[in-house]
């Protein structure tokens, strides 16, 4: 699958600058993102939308970012006033930004063609507002690897599960990929910068030996073991005896499993 390129730099920088300016030192100085907003003269309000889960409205000096009902998790409504308050930064110029549906949320995760560049440099403004990159890498070092290092961080910053995946996959060494995927195939996938030539194929379908299938076998929440290679990259060869560390987690409410890979060296 190809990865669309496009300059994020731009809208790091953004977030960079509005943690620097706003004193950010630590994951807890983050907590009151609404407070934040607010000090830009952005008021976040629940409710009022339909068909997407966020949606930027200006007047003059001030915006409000509108905010689907019925988002239960935290974290969910965290990424989407960190989305918005990217278009508010980012995107005064354009003129019009569409309703941000839920896909558009996962945009910088995904970094498919069909995403548009607004939607694309909103999310990465998000991911590196909630999650800044030094701050990230600094707390993740004291922090268990796996799917327990995910737990922590995400509670630590308040953000998803699969956000926060997508962020130990950009910024941390030891993982190579994060793959969401349902019984019926992989949904999406990221790998980190140096292994972006290997891929998942869409809809590729899910493995019995691999965590994930066999969590969708057996109803298990979690699974952490060493599992062949072609389990998740049959169409790639590499060396005999290649293998992969698998931690993956299931999430019930949405039917899904997030996989993260470790690429072992062979001995
Ligand atoms: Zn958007």
């Amino acid at each position: 699958m190809p990865v669309q390129e496009f300059d994020h730099f731009n809208a790091e920088a953004k977030a960079y600058q509005l943690i620097q300016e706003c004193c950010i030192r630590d994951p807890r100085d983050l907590q009151d993102l609404e407070a934040l907003a607010w000090q830009m003269k952005v008021y976040v309000e629940t409710g009022g939308i339909r068909g997407c889960d966020g949606r930027l409205v200006r007047r003059g000096k001030h915006g409000i970012i509108r905010i689907r009902e019925n988002i239960d998790e935290p974290g969910r409504r965290r990424f989407i006033i960190g989305h918005e308050l990217g278009h508010w930064l980012l995107h005064s110029e354009e003129s019009q930004v569409g309703l941000c549906t839920a896909e558009d949320m996962d945009a910088d995760a995904q970094r498919e063609y069909r995403h548009s560049r607004p939607e694309l440099e909103a999310s990465a403004f998000a991911s590196e507002l909630l999650m800044p990159s030094k701050m990230f890498r600094e707390n993740a070092k004291a922090l268990p690897e796996g799917v327990q290092g995910l737990q922590a961080l995400a509670g630590l910053f308040s953000t998803s599960y699969t956000s926060t995946a997508v962020r130990m996959v950009d910024l941390l060494d030891e993982y190579d990929m994060m793959v969401i995927a349902g019984p019926n195939g992989v949904h999406w996938w990221r790998g980190r910068p140096n292994v972006r030539s290997l891929w998942c194929e869409k809809r590729q379908q899910i493995q019995p030996d691999s965590g994930a299938g066999r969590i969708f076998a057996s109803g298990d929440k979690s699974f952490a073991d060493e599992v062949p290679w072609d389990v998740w990259f049959p169409h790639v060869s590499v060396p005999v005896g290649q293998s992969i560390w698998e931690e993956t987690v299931f999430f019930p409410n949405y039917g899904t499993t997030l996989s993260l890979l470790q690429f072992m060296d062979l001995e």
